[in-house]
């Protein structure tokens, strides 16, 4: 058998604020029970403790928020505004910023797309998830272009092709949207510099925040990023609620996204009269509950310190990739080398072992749950899949990971490299 020597570890092993079910066990095909050893974290977060704590203060009083006048509706309207005002300190939000809840990461940037002026040209990497990469080819007859650039082969070339395709399109207002942190390397991207090539062409960037806000902090206002967007169920809080944050200008010139109650400001017979933001985008009942935890994710991750949590997950992630590079029939997905920095997600593959099958084999044979497949970013994960592999496993780590997880993993991937699943 393959024998993989740990690697050292040296941050604080439990800085982090606990997961919810933590301490579940969950039961073996050879009848054993274990820990689950979740390493799906890039696809959704257990719950934090202390978001429970804050749903579970807030449920008795849940109602509709803004246009109730009983004590319970305005105990509602009171959280829901002051989640607002959290997720803004949260992401750094300039003054005039808007922040509108919306469903998550998907909805926040099918937002925007909806917003962006008709002429507007928007610059975007193949390599990125689906919901970055599709919304804006879907604006309809009058839209403007799109530009889609190719994988570039460092960060260096991501910049130097951004800043020629912004300047190569026509006058008008442009956009350029990437990702914070890949989905499938956890490889970040070279955000502050593709910002500073985008407002130098005169355009304005997006930022995909949704797999970098759950590992390490992000500050609109230093950055200059002029929109990020994030979904609640990656950053520790339940599904339902994500963010989209930036400048109000063409937010608040665009028809509303949803048409419906709560956008309004009146309606009479032949016309309609749209709220201002960020009720102009977000028509229909508010997910009240998953703002407040969405809210609380926030403070709670800044008050345990994002940069002392980031700490701990690079530590776990060090230990994962050290030994997986120890067995030699497993390649590391990268666009840029194994040396380039990247939050806590790993995908790979095993040669010889098909990686639904692996995933499957981790799942039953040791209690450790990972992804299998292309990761909603088809271009990208084929681009890096080596020959003979048609997808890839990701495992992708959080809060709720421990030493033991990683070893567990380690170990199990050794042993089904070496004798199959
Ligand atoms: N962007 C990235 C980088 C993601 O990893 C994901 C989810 O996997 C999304 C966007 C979409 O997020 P959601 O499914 O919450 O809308």
């Amino acid at each position: 058998m393959t024998t993989v020597a740990p690697a050292p570890i040296s941050a604080p092993l439990s800085p982090q604020p606990d997961v919810v079910g933590a301490d579940v066990l969950i039961p073996l095909v050879n009848g054993e029970r274990v820990s689950y050893a979740n390493f799906d974290y890039a696809a959704s977060a257990p719950c934090l403790e202390a978001v429970r704590a804050t749903l579970a203060d807030a449920l008795p009083y849940y109602a509709s928020v803004h246009r109730g006048a009983g004590f319970h509706s305005q105990v509602s309207t009171d959280a829901y505004e002051k989640a607002r005002l959290g997720v803004a300190r949260f992401v750094g939000a300039r003054a005039d910023d808007a922040v509108v809840f919306v469903r998550g990461t998907t909805d926040a940037l099918n937002l925007l797309a909806r917003c962006v002026p008709d002429a507007c040209t928007v610059v975007v990497f193949a390599g990125e998830h689906h919901a970055a990469l599709l919304p804006w080819q879907h604006r309809g007859s009058t839209a403007g272009r799109v530009v889609r650039l190719p994988l570039p082969a460092s960060p260096e070339a991501a910049v130097e092709s951004a800043r020629r395709a912004l300047l190569a399109a026509p006058e008008g207002p442009r956009l350029l949207v990437v990702t914070a942190a890949s989905n499938v390397t956890g490889e970040l991207w070279p955000v502050e510099e593709l910002t500073a090539v985008a407002h130098a062409a005169g355009a304005r960037i997006a930022v995909d925040a949704a797999q970098l806000v759950p590992h390490a902090s992000f500050d609109l206002a230093a950055t200059g990023v002029d929109y990020v967007a994030f979904s609640g169920h990656k950053l520790y809080a339940p599904f339902g609620a994500g963010v989209l944050a930036g400048r109000v200008d063409w937010l608040r010139a665009a028809e509303p996204y949803l048409a419906g109650g709560g956008a309004t400001a009146n309606v009479s017979e032949h016309d309609v009269r749209w709220n201002d933001l960020p009720a102009r985008h977000e028509a229909g009942s508010p997910n009240v509950l998953g703002a407040v935890a969405l809210a609380a994710a926030c403070t709670a991750l800044t008050e345990a310190g994002q940069d002392t949590l980031h700490e701990y997950e690079q530590s776990l992630l060090d230990r994962l990739r050290t030994g997986l590079a120890q067995i030699p029939a497993v390649h590391d997905l990268s666009l840029w080398g194994p040396e380039h920095p990247r939050v806590g997600i790993v995908s790979f593959v095993v040669d010889g072992v098909p990686a639904d099958l692996l995933a499957a084999a981790l799942s039953a044979e040791y209690g450790i749950g990972v992804r299998d497949g292309l990761f909603c970013a088809h271009l990208l994960t084929r681009e890096l899949l080596p020959p003979g592999h048609t997808q890839a496993a990701r495992a992708s780590l959080g809060l709720g990971t421990t030493v033991e997880h990683v070893d567990r993993l380690v170990r199990a991937v050794a042993e089904l490299a070496e004798h199959g699943p």
